[in-house]
């Protein structure tokens, strides 16, 4: 059997954490073995501790979003830091910054990613990154040997060997196999291979023959076998690697 790792999935978000018995063994029927799951709040946090002691195959990351950075960004911080020097996270995020909505304002958002940035360094731990509309800031703000994955990967070829000349990694979601995704098809040929991670970021996202339901990381193989088609690689090779590199950047 080919055996996946999806590197971000929030499963224990209000969607997905009632349905999380039949979401996980219909991720383990579809190969997909270990499963990053990202906390955003208080709630989703104490929800993603309880399911890694169930399934050991979850690993939790957690940070507030650059959405609510203003909101929570403050309030929630003790609770992330705790845990992540309890040795509870494997990764900080998702942070970053989000120019494209813009939900909190751009100072609220840089505020609240300079404080995880420092938290990650303190803890040695990695940094998953969420980025829309603000890669010159991004560049900017974090600095060079920072150990990062920039999540969902949606820009373009400069943002792309920008984050490779980093050292990050590129991680692709289920909009690489969208129809109309063709420019971001062309970008993914130009990612080194041992930079690659695939992701669902269920619940959102589900892939071209599933768009508009809700996704999960069973259907992290359509996104795979996408990738792996582009790269000419078969898809037992790209899962292969991109579960070697998981395993390798969130040291599990
Ligand atoms: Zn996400």
């Amino acid at each position: 059997m080919i055996l996946y790792t999806d590197s971000h999935a929030h499963l224990s978000s209000r969607e997905m954490l009632p349905q999380i018995d039949a979401v996980m063994s219909r991720a383990k029927m579809a190969g997909v073995e270990h499963v990053v799951n990202i906390c955003t709040d208080l709630e989703t946090l104490a929800a993603g501790l309880e399911i890694a002691k169930k399934w050991p195959s979850i690993r939790n990351a957690g940070s507030t979003t650059p959405h609510e950075a203003l909101e929570w960004g403050e309030e929630h911080f003790p609770y992330f830091e705790r845990e992540a020097r309890a040795g509870n996270l494997c990764a900080i995020g998702e942070t970053g910054l989000d120019y494209h909505y813009e939900r909190s304002p751009k100072e609220a958002q840089q505020r609240c990613l300079i404080r995880y940035l420092e938290l990650a360094a303190e803890c040695n731990l990695p940094l998953i990154f969420h980025c829309r509309e603000a890669f010159g800031d991004l560049f900017k703000l974090v600095p060079p040997k920072c150990k990062a994955v920039l999540h969902c990967f949606t820009g373009d070829i400069e943002e792309a060997e920008e984050c490779v000349n980093r050292g990050w990694m590129v991680s692709l979601s289920g909009i690489v196999t969208f129809k109309k995704s063709e420019k971001l098809r062309s970008v993914v040929k130009k990612i080194p291979l041992k930079q690659l991670l695939i992701e669902t970021d269920s619940p959102f996202l589900a892939p071209q023959s599933r768009r508009g339901k809700m996704n999960e990381p069973a259907f992290l193989p359509e996104t795979a076998a996408c990738i792996a088609f582009e790269r000419g690689l078969s898809i037992e090779e790209l899962a292969h690697i991109t579960k070697e590199n998981a395993a390798r950047f969130f040291a599990f």
